[in-house]
């Protein structure tokens, strides 16, 4: 009788790009019952260049799942499934005979193809930025999948040799993970979007966007939707255990917050920071920088969920910059307690576009810039500035979505490692003039991931997310003040913007 077995707990790798993590939940309540969190390093080779090592990667996923199985009261027999969640975009090459990375992982925000860009965008009969949009939902740009498969086989004899003989295999991180627990070559859906190689529509990979980017079909894994069983891990702690749920970190949180109804959104902080609005059953384009993307597919027999997003690049890796790189702190979340040393920022304005400005502008060739600096100006007005100009840019986002879908939110719910700042989140609400709203539970996107796991294999309970606590921030300044210094913020962005082809 299958009602006197205890519950399973259901299982999910949170692979980000500041670390990974593997947690298993309780179906009955969403509650952690275990977690381990290993962090990730990365190198900057090159300016604009952002690499991480696939077997970093996979090893920290593995390193994660031994900690939380040695855990007293774990064992691999109380795990019903697992699911996966991960950084999107980040792109893996490998030897399908070997198993062997052929290439670093080119992550994300890596702007190593800002040129390669521009050379594509001239390619286009329309040569704007935007001629592939209707196709796959997005700009052309380096921040997307295609434009880094190019580079890596461009520029890596090994790929080369690996495309000739027919070896080669393309994947983002869900794909590279899967496919080294069960040797399944396969992506969800929600992933897929971010190559700019599928078709937003028919969620099938897209002849003439492959010929565009001379990019085989034959690299590519088999696209599945995002809550049905993939496969079954075949060695290690977790062998025998399926995979069955899989969700990019964005679309994860967004299952994991509960915005399963056309017209809710929710915000996350994490190294960027990423708004996603659910727009229901159809893709909708977005005439103000926004992307369209698939929000999930729980199911082979679903219908897809599509969200507008508004992508930023950076947002906590500014507060991991502060602390390595100008060594204002020692831990990240120091810059609660500097930043809260002052009242204001001394009319201090930041702009962080390290590799370039995302959305709402797509400017690869801005740079980030520190603006309204005096005499009197010191480390704190810069670690306010930081944490402004992370709630700015929300608000550019949460503007051009009111643009494009005429939504006005009465709240925002937040999500990720940055949200436990206090002050952020009290920032983001005098700067947006409406409430922010930030779950306990702080693991929304893995939570996501478990969800969608779960879910396949009918061991999920939908109802568990209904009754959450959360915290919430209100705004408590008057709108002049919050339009003057988002005014003067707007004004620093095209002094940024070109500064680096100039
Ligand atoms: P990701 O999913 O992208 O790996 P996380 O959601 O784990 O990122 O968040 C980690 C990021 O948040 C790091 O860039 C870190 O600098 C930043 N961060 C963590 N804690 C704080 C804090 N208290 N205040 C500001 N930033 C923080």
């Amino acid at each position: 009788d299958p009602l006197d077995e205890p519950t399973k707990l259901i299982g999910a790798i949170d692979q980000g790009t500041s670390s990974s993590k593997f947690l298993l939940f309780d179906p009955t309540d969403g509650r952690v019952v275990a977690s381990h969190q290993i962090d990730l390093h990365h190198k900057c080779p090159h300016e604009g260049w952002f690499e991480q090592d696939p077997g970093d990667i996979i090893g920290s996923v593995q390193n994660c799942i031994i900690e939380v199985l040695g855990k007293e009261g774990i064992s691999k027999e109380i795990v019903k499934t697992i699911g996966i969640t991960n950084q999107r975009e980040t792109t893996i090459l490998w030897d399908k005979t070997t198993g062997r990375p052929l290439g670093p992982a080119i992550v994300w925000c890596d702007s190593r193809t800002a040129d390669l860009a521009e050379q594509y965008i001239q390619k286009t009969k329309s040569k704007s930025i935007n001629d592939l949009q209707l196709k796959c939902g997005l700009p052309i740009h380096p921040y997307f999948s295609a434009l880094k498969i190019r580079w890596l086989i461009d520029n890596v004899e090994l790929v080369k040799e690996a495309l000739e003989d027919g070896r080669l295999a393309f994947g983002t991180v869900d794909t590279w993970l899967i496919w080294n627990f069960t040797e399944v070559h396969v992506t969800d859906v929600t992933n897929a979007s971010r190559t700019m190689l599928m078709n937003i529509k028919t969620l099938e990979w897209d002849d003439e966007l492959l010929e565009f980017f001379d990019i085989p079909k034959c690299i590519l894994p088999d696209i599945k939707s995002s809550s049905e069983v993939y496969g079954e891990i075949l060695g290690g702690e977790l062998r025998g255990v399926t995979i069955s749920g899989c969700l990019g970190d964005q679309s994860a949180a967004l299952v994991g917050q509960g915005c399963f109804a056309k017209g809710q959104a929710k915000n996350t902080y994490g190294t960027g920071c990423f708004m996603l609005y659910n727009t229901g059953l159809q893709p909708s384009f977005s005439e103000h920088g926004l992307l369209t993307t698939v929000g999930y597919q729980l199911g082979p027999g679903q219908s897809p969920v599509y969200a507008l997003e508004g992508s930023i690049a950076q947002a906590g890796d500014i507060v991991r910059w502060v602390r390595d790189n100008l060594n204002f702190i020692k831990d990240s979340s120091d810059i609660e307690k500097l930043a809260n040393e002052v009242q204001d920022t001394g009319g201090v304005y930041f702009v962080p576009a390290f590799s370039g400005l995302y959305a709402p502008h797509w400017a690869s060739d801005a740079r980030g810039m520190i603006i309204g600096l005096t005499a009197y100006s010191d480390k704190r007005h810069i670690a306010r500035a930081v944490l402004e100009a992370v709630c700015f840019m929300t608000r550019e986002i949460l503007e051009a979505m009111t643009q494009d879908a005429g939504i006005h939110l009465a709240s925002l719910q937040v999500d990720g490692g940055m949200t436990a700042n206090n002050l952020l989140m009290q920032l983001q609400a005098d700067l947006l003039g409406i409430t922010v709203i930030r779950p306990q539970m702080k693991e929304s996107t893995a939570l996501g991931a478990a969800m969608a796991a779960g879910l396949a294999v009918d061991a999920w309970n939908i109802h568990v997310l209904n009754n959450r606590i959360s915290d919430n921030f209100k705004p408590s300044v008057l709108s002049d003040d919050r339009d003057a210094r988002y005014a003067r913020w707007k004004r620093a962005i095209p002094r940024s913007i070109g500064w680096a082809s100039d």
